[in-house]
This record gives C-alpha cells, structure tokens and sequence, in this order.
C-alpha cells in the first residue's frame, strides 16, 4: 500500500468520486488514498488545498 503514498508523496493524488463536496466558492474532495484535502481549480485539475480554515475542515466532516 506504501506505493500509493508514494505517489502522493509527489503530488499525484488521487481524487475519490464520493468525497467531492460542493462548497461556497468551489468543489472539494479528499485523496482516496491519504485523505489530503483536495480543491478543483479547473475541471479535472485538483489542488491540494492550502486553507488552515479549521472551521470548514470540521464541517467537512
Ligand atoms: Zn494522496
């Protein structure tokens, strides 16, 4: 399973389908293998989200 990490671990994550979220100024998901949060930029480009916002971290919850 290390192999997955690894991949994350250069950035390409890899966005799980049922965890996309739409909310107030985008689309949100998580990496279906490290659970970084994850934001859409552009459709079909993710970014791992830079926000410290802990308050939309615990409503994502
Ligand atoms: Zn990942």
């Amino acid at each position: 399973m290390k192999i997955g990490y690894l991949a994350c671990a250069f950035g390409r994550h890899r966005v799980d389908q049922d965890a996309i979220r739409r909310v107030t100024g985008g689309v949100v998901a998580r990496c279906g293998r490290c659970s970084t949060p994850l934001e859409q930029v552009a459709p079909n480009y993710w970014e791992v989200q830079q926000v410290r916002d802990a308050g939309l971290s615990h409503r994502l919850r």
